[in-house]
């Protein structure tokens, strides 16, 4: 097995995040064309410009089908169904809501409480009307806007694994904004931090992984403060404002990183209580809740050696 000091890192800046790629040989090559990859699906899959092909099937809101390539119409899908889970906190529709708010962007300001409920009207995940055999999308009433960004950097950390693989790599990782995915197993595992919320750099502890993607989703990540309170970018689509519970964070340890982007909502929605119980019927992914109370709660933790870090921190079975 290779050691840990063979390992080369190659960094750049896509979909507005930090990207780190990991590798074991020396391949600046290999390291463009990732990167290039990366940006192929960013141009495909943004909502943070005019243009990309689910900006064309946003703009043609409650007017006509747009037909897309195979992978946007795949992960329209694959995200429309995560929608549509019962009590699902994750819907695709969100957009006009994620623009309204503007969460960490410029004009972040809480909105008036008629607005969001008269935009609340037009984020029904059922309004997304897909076409198989035509690979079109509709979006059914003017105004609807799909978002994939909880979505899409689990989707292409997936695809650059696949990449990397097909290239001949036994081993790297993938961080996409902390969306993490690994390949192969290195001595000792692929260590990755777990941070610790409104903290910059510092860590509750670390996760060893093999063939393991890592993602997580946290409060601190992206957010604003008025009045003494803390806004930050994941919304409840029940209410139409950000989801408020015990928790700071959720961390999905899985296969694929898909799953941890879609499950890190899906468990911010549901807590950690309901969280762990549906986690009971997937032995294949395992969530890391960390709390507002300071506490670190695993739904289970096959996958993954966890090691704690003496900051302030606890892990316990359940919430205090
Ligand atoms: P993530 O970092 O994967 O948790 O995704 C957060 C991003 O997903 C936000 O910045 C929004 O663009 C979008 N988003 C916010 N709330 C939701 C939601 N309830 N369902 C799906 N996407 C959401
Ligand atoms: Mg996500």
């Amino acid at each position: 097995m290779p050691s840990a000091s063979r390992v080369y890192s190659y960094s750049a800046v896509l979909m507005g995040s930090p990207i780190l790629l990991k590798l074991f040989s020396h391949d600046e090559a290999l390291a463009s064309r990732v990167f290039r990859l990366i940006k192929q699906y960013e141009d495909l899959l943004t909502v943070n410009r005019a243009q990309s092909q689910v900006m064309d099937i946003n703009h043609a809101a409650g007017r006509h089908p747009v037909t897309v390539s195979q992978p946007v119409f795949e992960l329209i899908r694959c995200a429309k169904t995560a929608s549509l889970y019962p009590g699902s906190a994750f819907n695709l529709a969100i957009g006009p809501l994620v623009k309204r708010w503007k969460i960490g962007f410029k004009g972040d300001t809480v909105p008036p409480a008629d607005d969001i409920a008269s935009l609340l009207s037009i984020t029904r995940p059922e309004d997304v009307l897909l076409d198989e055999a035509n690979s079109s999308v509709l979006l059914a009433k003017a105004g609807m806007e799909i978002d994939l960004g909880a979505i899409a950097k689990g989707y292409i950390a997936d695809r650059v694994r696949d990449y990397l693989r097909k290239e001949g790599a036994d081993l790297g990782l993938i961080n996409l904004g902390g969306n993490i995915q690994t390949l192969g197993s290195p001595e000792g595992g692929w260590s990755v931090g777990l941070k610790k919320p409104f903290a910059a750099d510092e860590l509750i502890g670390t996760m060893d992984v093999e063939n393991m993607s890592v993602v997580t989703s946290g409060t601190y990540e992206r957010y604003f403060e008025q009045d003494g309170k803390r806004y930050h970018h994941i919304l409840d689509p029940r209410t139409g404002y950000p989801l408020d519970n015990e928790l700071d964070s959720v961390t999905i340890v899985s296969k694929n990183s898909i799953d941890g982007d879609i499950w890190t909502t899906l468990m911010f929605g549901m807590g950690v209580e309901k969280g762990c119980a549906a986690l009971r019927a997937r032995p294949d992914i395992e969530a890391i809740f960390v709390t507002k109370a300071k506490e670190v709660i695993f739904s289970s933790s096959h996958l993954f050696r966890f090691t704690l870090l003496d900051n302030g921190y606890r892990v316990t079975d359940s919430i205090a």
